[in-house]
């Protein structure tokens, strides 16, 4: 018997739903990206004693940007694994990754099974290298 939390393969309905909500996100922060491009480029006309203080907002911006760059590059793949009829299966066991939690994050790309496994490793992994090796080499033979 499988513990394995079995979800069930998305309904046409279902996919085109996470789809629209793709689109939008895919569209709001293509928008708020523009905004941002409008609003940094009189900075460069700003004098000395502003620039110090304009950097740091920059720095800032540019990280937030960075997020959202890599968040639209997560909903353009997905939008593209619609596409494909790929969409809705994890990556990694190809198991159905569930409504449910596609809904609470439409580019999430494993099950949760597997971002369980996942993190379950991250952890260990972050532990044992704070602990040096004791010789005991971790047993991560799965990746
Ligand atoms: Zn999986």
């Amino acid at each position: 018997m499988s513990r394995r939390l079995q979800a069930r393969y998305l309904t046409k309905k279902e996919t085109e739903l996470l789809k629209k909500e793709l689109l939008k996100h895919q569209e709001e922060i293509s928008n708020k990206s523009k905004r941002v491009d409008l609003s940094t480029s009189p900075d460069d006309l700003a004098d000395e004693a502003d620039l110090a203080s304009s950097d740091m907002a920059k720095g800032m911006e540019a990280r937030q940007r960075n997020r959202e760059i890599l968040y639209l590059k997560k909903v353009i793949k997905a939008l593209e694994r619609v596409e494909e009829g790929s969409f809705g299966r994890c990556e990694a066991c190809d198991m159905p990754i569930g409504f449910g939690r596609l809904k609470a994050r439409p580019t999430a790309e494993c099950c949760i099974n597997c971002k369980e496994e996942q993190e379950k490793h991250e952890n260990t992994s972050v532990h044992k290298t704070q602990h040096k090796s004791l010789g005991r080499s971790i047993t991560n033979a799965r990746f």
